[in-house]
């Protein structure tokens, strides 16, 4: 860490291991600062265990709920970047950000585990939703996906949403073709996250977002997932405490949306047509939105809106749509 710092940028974490063989799950909060659910929901997690209302049976258990230090204490975002790109460990002498120390310090955590799950919250309301990869990103079978859907599955979340890396990449693909040059190990970079990164060491892991930052529900949210990880993964023996069933129990099968397109903003100008909510169907050909020179913007496929952002910079994602996958959850 650098000299200087305040106390509040220190990372720290625990983790428990209870001598028996079992997956090794890491739960993170906290890694955008304003989005405070998983880090409730994993204190709240922490102080069960210490007074032994929640008792761990096998594996190994690391709650993080302040992955990153410094934007939790701002109560911001990022720190200085966005903690869930080009997490990629660099040398010491390479790191140029306070995110580059953390991704630093947590990425041999990381890698010291099976499974992660990684607790979130979205800028706008949103249904909780639980992001997974595709069984075969690039072509190359993905050895997890059974355990991945399987989990996701396990969840009870409306919404599974796969395939984001792939849509990611050729997004990145086009931006270089477009510029007229290569897509740089650096570019590559930008889409790894925490997710990607487990992935790549051999691990994998599950992305909730528990609904909007100020939804009072996404606590509820990021408990209610989490304890139904451990059950599932039989760190615990059944879900147990408060929100344990909270907000629905599984059953319902959830909606799986495959991502399918990414449109970027392109000028400050382009506007939607009206507000989309997150996950709303659309038809190819509807009208989603108008650019700055007029412009229309259509759907072109029959899914769904993600991640709608109205106040996306030009270059960054302004929407994606999604197709319904015919992945099983298992
Ligand atoms: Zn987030």
């Amino acid at each position: 860490m650098r000299h200087g710092r305040p106390v509040t940028s220190t990372l720290s974490f625990r983790s428990w291991d209870t001598l028996r063989p079992g997956p090794r799950l890491i739960v993170l909060g906290g890694v955008h600062g304003d989005e405070t659910c998983g880090t409730r929901a994993l204190e709240a997690l922490e102080a069960e265990i210490d007074a032994g209302a929640l008792v761990l049976e096998r594996g190994v258990l690391t709650l993080v709920p302040r992955a990153n230090p410094l934007a939790c204490a701002q109560g911001t975002r990022a720190g200085e970047r966005n903690l869930n790109r080009s997490f990629v460990p660099r040398p010491a002498e390479a790191r140029q950000d306070y995110e580059d120390h953390v991704v630093a310090a947590l990425a041999p955590v990381l890698a010291a585990h099976d499974v992660l799950l990684d607790l979130h919250s979205a800028t706008s309301d949103t249904v909780p939703f639980v992001m997974i990869e595709l069984a075969e990103p690039d072509g190359v079978p993905f050895r997890h996906a059974e355990h991945e859907a399987a989990l996701a599955g396990a969840l009870g979340l409306d919404v599974v949403v796969e395939g984001w890396q792939d849509v990611y990449e050729a997004r990145l693909e086009e931006h270089a073709e477009r510029a007229g040059v290569p897509v740089t190990p650096e570019d590559r970079a930008v889409g790894t996250g925490t997710n990607e990164y487990l992935r790549e060491r051999g691990g994998w892991a599950l992305t909730v977002e528990c609904g909007g930052h100020d939804d009072p529900e996404a606590f509820a949210v990021a408990l209610t997932v989490t304890r139904r990880a451990l059950a599932h993964l039989g760190l615990v023996a059944a879900p147990q405490g408060p929100h344990a069933t909270a907000p629905a129990a599984p059953g319902a099968a959830p909606r799986v949306l495959r991502t399918a397109v990414v449109v970027d903003k392109e000028d400050p100008a382009d506007r939607f047509v009206r507000p989309w909510q997150p996950f709303e169907p659309v038809r190819t050909g509807d009208l989603i939105g108008v650019r700055a020179d007029g412009t229309e913007v259509r759907a072109s496929v029959d899914g769904a809106i993600m991640f709608p952002d109205d106040d996306a910079d030009p270059g960054e994602e302004w929407f994606y749509l999604a197709v319904t996958s015919d992945r099983p959850l298992g």
